[in-house]
């Protein structure tokens, strides 16, 4: 599936590609609604109404992704929410073994994530995440998410790769697309971003879902 031979840097998302996105499903759809629920005194269908209606109508910026923000909105501590969840932060299958070989190998494997630092934090608290990359960045120090395609050269100031002999592996199509723009040469989406819920179909790049399927020569 990969050509490794022409690969010498893989970039890594993090929820839905190296951690399991059952915690932020968890979080974001069952937790913080139920939270607003109690909060608001409202039923639990209205309060994940309210909540993903603001979600479909935020303009598509770092705000979508930032705690302070969902915590400015909902009048909640959505840091404090991670921390009580913590517990769910686990990786995907093989994603341990596979940052180990592809670093094995002589390959530079790093984080690039939308995720807020706060988020962040207690994912590498619960599961050293950054200690095993070679360096691991949040998409909140460049100013913009990874699907606007502002994000990849300021992105390529800070972290010099050659795009044609970069992988990025990453759950969100949209990302993946404004990486190929900015000519990312190697890219692989995920099937299964949540353990807990089906396979995807029909994606638009070549997927993969346990990790063992696409070890570093
Ligand atoms: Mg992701």
């Amino acid at each position: 599936m990969l050509a490794w031979p022409d690969i010498d840097t893989v970039l890594l998302d993090m929820d839905g590609t190296l951690i399991d996105l059952h915690f932020d499903n968890v979080l974001w759809n069952q937790r913080l609604p139920a939270r607003v629920a109690a909060a608001h005194d409202i039923g639990l269908d209205a309060a994940r109404e309210r909540l993903y209606a603001h979600m479909r109508d935020a303009p598509p910026t770092l705000d979508f992704y930032c705690v302070e923000y969902w915590s400015a909105y909902t009048g909640l501590d959505i840091a404090a929410l991670h921390e009580e969840l913590g517990g769910l932060v686990a990786y995907r299958g093989g994603a341990e073994a596979f940052i180990d070989a592809v670093r094995a190998s002589g390959r530079r494997a790093v984080l690039v994530t939308n995720a807020h630092p706060k988020s962040l934090a207690v994912k590498d608290h619960q599961v050293r995440l950054t200690a095993r990359l070679d360096a691991g960045f949040s998409a909140h120090d460049f100013g913009y998410p990874k699907e606007d395609v502002a994000f990849w050269p300021a992105f390529a100031k800070r972290e010099a790769y050659q795009p044609e002999r970069t992988l990025l592996i990453d759950d969100n199509a949209a990302v993946l697309h404004t990486a190929a723009a900015s000519g990312i040469r190697h890219l692989l989406c995920v099937t299964q971003p949540d353990s807990g819920r089906p396979p995807r179909g029909g994606l638009p790049f070549p997927a993969f879902n346990h990790f063992a399927e696409i070890m570093p020569d």
